[in-house]
């Protein structure tokens, strides 16, 4: 690192970091088929389509896309898999997992790296966040595989069959993980789909699926866009859905299913909300609402996005606040030092653009990171946040899902639990003051399923994770997470 002047305070400004880059390369191939029976095989759809790499706006690899008769086949596959793999012994399922926990740890940097290029997020995140709670979700549900009965009060679960799951793109690999190892710990088939843009470290997962043995079928993977979703969360050999992505296409997956008894999980979109009591820790309630909503570019469900301040502070965390963003640094994924990297699709970009343009239309006030240079290709969006919001407007309503933050004040505890359950969704939400009972009754009166205090988006494979309201329901991790995964 150089220092290129002595100036006090310190800022973002003063200091300019030596580049870091991560140089390892995994290999990438030109085309990859879908994942059946054990196999990469053609599409029978003879649909190909691009991955991108947001970073750049180049072609990393063609992904296939699957057609009705490709998921036919992936359910095939998972039917006849389905008796043998639900006779295997709880300890015998164990150690696959175990298995596949260890060649990932083993692949960990390939798989890290692979998930920057197609994902657009800092290396250090998917490197120091994603990979090891992927890791971490087999390992711990290897644990359970030979545990069941114990974990539902001596009775004796049984599998429910083929699941049908189907994950967004924000923690690909990560979403991954959250939904086949508990499907398989408690004995059940898969038929995943990722999402369209980030499809390739799931299908590197594939292989090391083929390495440690599990038997064909288990655990299949057809790629492709929503069509393909619908084919898989509709398909008649389906036993259970799991689906994690927006609260539109989750409804609609529920008006699909309803004439059908399919028990569903859904993981849903989320607006949570941040309070910041005067009382708090300043620096580190600070650093928590950056991570917050900065971590990942927003790309993050249970993104603390909208920000609730004591009126007595706001003007010193809105100051502290401006100048934190001023020495974030956005830029190359694959840098080491980048904290905020690209956004993952042009689509995505382009909604971004819309609902910050909505927010500035209706009078709140933009604090953006304007002297940043971004760099000219691909798709990126620098770190901001809105002061002068109303209840109202569209950006302390809907779900952004980018770098944005909307700040807003309160004047006494019920107004700041009253303006944060003020939203119809109800993932995440954090609570950040010295006063241990102050934590408490706050945190039991947010409509939310996750609520941290003096912290931010902590996550662990033993810890349940969900919402209530259009947030979804079910959970994912921990005990409850395997509820969804028997009868
Ligand atoms: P999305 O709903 O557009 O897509 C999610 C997945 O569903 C993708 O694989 C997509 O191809 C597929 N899909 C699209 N239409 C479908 C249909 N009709 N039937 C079946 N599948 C279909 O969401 P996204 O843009 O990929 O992800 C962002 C959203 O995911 C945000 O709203 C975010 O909050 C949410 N999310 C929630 C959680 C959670 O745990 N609650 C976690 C991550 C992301």
């Amino acid at each position: 690192m150089t220092r290129t002047d002595t100036p006090e305070p310190l800022s973002g400004a003063d200091w300019q970091y030596s580049p870091a880059p991560e140089r390892f390369r995994p290999e990438i191939d030109a085309e990859y088929g879908l994942f059946i029976d054990g196999e990469f095989k053609e599409p029978r759809s003879g649909k190909m389509f691009d991955t991108i790499n947001p970073a750049t706006g180049d072609r990393l690899a063609r992904i296939a896309e699957a057609g009705e008769d490709d998921v036919d086949a992936a359910m095939a596959a998972a039917r006849a898999a389905a008796p043998r793999w639900a006779k295997t012994k709880g300890t015998e399922r164990g150690k696959y997992l175990f298995r596949l926990a260890r060649r990932l740890q083993e692949c960990a940097r390939e798989l890290a790296v692979l998930e920057t290029m197609d994902g657009g997020k800092p290396i250090k995140e998917s490197r120091d966040v994603d990979l090891p709670l992927v890791a971490q979700h087999f390992f711990y549900h290897a644990g359970w595989a030979d545990k069941l009965r114990w974990a539902f009060g001596g009775r004796e679960p049984r599998p429910r069959g083929v699941c049908g799951q189907i994950i967004p793109w924000n923690f690909p690999l990560m979403m991954a993980a959250w939904k086949l190892a508990p499907a398989l710990a408690c004995g059940n088939t898969v038929v995943l789909k990722p999402a369209e843009t980030t499809s390739l470290t799931a299908l590197h997962m594939a292989r090391l699926i083929q390495e440690i043995d599990l038997p064909p079928g288990v655990v299949n993977i057809v790629t492709g866009a929503g069509d393909t979703g619908r084919l898989v969360a509709t398909h008649p050999a389906v036993r259970k859905v799991a689906f994690t992505g927006s609260t539109a296409v989750g409804r609609r997956i529920m008006e699909e299913l309803a004439p059908r008894e399919i028990p569903l999980t859904l993981e849903l979109g989320g607006k949570s909300a941040n309070i910041v009591f005067a009382d708090a820790a300043i620096e580190q309630a600070v650093e928590g609402v950056v991570s917050g909503i900065w971590f990942n570019q927003g790309h993050v469900c249970c993104a603390g996005s909208r920000l609730l301040v004591e009126e007595s502070i706001l003007e010193p965390f809105v100051a502290a606040l401006r100048e934190r963003m001023a020495q974030l640094r956005v830029g190359d994924p694959l840098d080491k030092n980048t904290d905020v990297g690209a956004i993952n699709s042009k689509a995505q970009l382009d909604r971004i653009r819309t609902l910050v343009g909505e927010g500035q239309a209706e009078g709140a006030i933009l604090h953006d990171m304007q002297s940043t240079p971004l760099p000219e290709k691909g798709w990126w969006f620098p770190p901001c946040f809105f002061t002068g919001v109303q209840p109202s407007h569209s950006v302390a309503r809907e779900e952004i899902f980018g770098p944005v933050l909307s700040v807003m004040s309160f004047r006494t505890p019920d107004e700041a639990v009253r303006r944060a359950n003020a939203t119809p969704y109800g993932l995440a939400a954090g609570v950040w003051t010295d006063k241990g009972s102050k934590v408490f009754e706050i945190a039991r009166r947010m409509d939310a399923g996750v609520v941290w205090c003096n912290t931010y988006n902590q996550f662990d494979a033993c810890s349940p994770f969900g919402g209530v309201k259009e947030s979804g329901f079910g959970r994912e991790g921990g005990l409850h997470g395997l509820r969804g995964y028997v009868r």
